[in-house]
């Protein structure tokens, strides 16, 4: 705490963290000898940068790049950007913490990385968005390579952003190094299936869990916060596999729409014309928005919360597990509060992090750099097999941990200690760097 004062989300997601490792570090004495977890916890470098652009009135505005390159202990930092306004470096410490955890679980070697800036992009024209990106990457591009360090998207980095930056990369280096930045465009490098592939990867995740139990989850009430890029294909695999989808959110309030959400017109509404939710309840009469209490006042099976982090309060999570809530998956990253994952815990509802449940969007990630790598293209079928198989073997992983230290059912541990473990051995091998 002394260390790293005002960083509350990066306090959060390292406690978390310890408290699953107890068990393993008293097995394995020679971890807490090679201070593994010390070494762990500071990021091997951190990069905090300006970033001046003009507006389309000729004014300047200054903001502050960042990105937290954490660990490499398994591959290339690899984790998104994502332009908010006021963010700030605990939280960019706390999602690449977590990304290094996610990243191992994948198995598909990369290490752990995050990025950012406070920068708003909403109201911002195309040619704003498009100089602020080439601005920040006119100093962040020293510190990237296909090799070193693979920035994706996050919360408001899409493809129209990575096109930006993919194209200032490669002018500033004069390299078409297509293995650099994951989320690009399918015409030029970008995966099959990438943008699905963190909403995908969540319901996939759910199925798993819920197969434990010899549930399913067609005909199941489903809701989800959010409704960016992991929540529209959190609706659209959820719906595909039969369950009835009936409200989602955004910054500006929620709406429900007990016929089941028109998947069409959310994305028309939300990726087209980059419009508020309450145009949905104004194109849809029997659908209701509201500015009011919160998405998770809504009754379901399943919740998703797939927008922001500490999202999903304790009172939230009261609510749902009254309402008869069986299962909750983070499309987010940790956007449910340690007491919100309490109440779960204790009512016995399947909770699977953010770390496990959304490893699907990195994963593909991976994949599309391996595609690069070996110039290759595969199909979206092909794409989506593996990925369903990845999620299917993080699941797994996550089971068998949690039952080896004594846990079963807890997926917060399983994640926790499967990925350490990974990232652990690792570090012990490549000595004290
Ligand atoms: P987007 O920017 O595409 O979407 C974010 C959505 O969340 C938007 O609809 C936004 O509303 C909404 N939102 C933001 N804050 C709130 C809030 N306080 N209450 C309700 N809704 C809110 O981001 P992504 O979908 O890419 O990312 C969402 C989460 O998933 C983040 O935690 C991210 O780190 C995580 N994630 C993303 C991955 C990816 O592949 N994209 C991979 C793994 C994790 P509005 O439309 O009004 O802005």
């Amino acid at each position: 705490l002394r260390r790293n004062p005002g960083e509350e989300e990066f306090h959060q997601a390292v406690h978390e963290v310890l408290h699953s490792l107890g068990p393993v570090l008293s097995k394995r004495p020679e971890y807490a000898e090679a201070k593994l977890v010390e070494r762990l916890v500071e990021p091997e470098r951190q990069l905090m940068f300006r970033v001046p652009w003009t507006d389309d009135k000729g004014e300047v505005h200054v903001n502050r790049g960042y990105r937290v390159e954490f660990s490499s202990a398994l591959g290339p930092y690899k984790g998104g950007l994502r332009f908010v306004p006021h963010l700030a470096l605990g939280t960019v410490k706390f999602l690449a913490f977590e990304q290094i955890f996610k990243n191992a679980l994948t198995g598909l070697g990369i290490g752990g990385g995050k990025g950012g800036a406070d920068f708003d992009p909403k109201g911002r024209s195309d040619a704003e968005v498009m100089r602020f990106c080439q601005s920040f990457m006119t100093e962040l591009y020293r510190h990237l390579g296909e090799h070193t360090d693979v920035p994706a998207g996050d919360i408001n980095v899409g493809t129209r952003e990575i096109g930006f930056l993919f194209g200032q990369y490669k002018r500033l280096t004069n390299r078409y190094e297509a293995g650099v930045l994951t989320g690009k465009g399918t015409g030029w490098g970008g995966s099959q299936a990438r943008t699905e592939a963190t909403g995908y990867g969540t319901v996939h995740f759910v199925q798993e869990m819920l197969a434990t139990r010899g549930e399913e989850l067609a005909g199941r009430r489903v809701v989800l916060s959010g409704s960016g890029n992991v929540s529209l294909f959190a609706i659209e695999k959820a719906q595909a596999l039969g369950a009835h989808v009936v409200a989602c959110s955004d910054s500006s309030g929620y709406v429900v729409d007990e016929r089941g959400l028109d998947l069409d017109l959310l994305k028309e509404i939300k990726l087209e014309r980059r419009a508020r939710l309450d145009t949905y309840a104004e194109a849809r009469p029997a659908a209701e928005f509201s500015s009011r209490g919160s998405v998770y006042d809504v009754a379901c099976d399943i919740a998703l919360p797939c927008a922001t982090q500490n999202e999903l309060t304790e009172k939230h999570a009261v609510g749902l597990v009254k309402n008869g809530v069986k299962a909750v998956a983070e499309g987010a990253n940790m956007p449910c509060t340690p007491p919100a994952v309490e109440v779960f815990r204790d009512a016995g509802v399947l909770y699977g992090p953010g770390k496990a449940a959304n490893a699907g969007g990195v994963a593909t990630s991976a994949l599309e750099m391996r595609q690069n790598a070996a110039r290759e293209i595969w199909g979206f079928e092909e794409t989506e097999g593996r990925l369903a198989a990845v999620m299917r073997d993080i699941h797994t992983e996550c089971v068998t941990a949690a039952e080896e230290y004594g846990a079963p059912d807890d997926y917060v541990l399983g994640a926790n200690v499967a990925g350490f473990l990974r990232v652990a051995d690792a570090m012990q091998a490549q000595g004290l760097v």
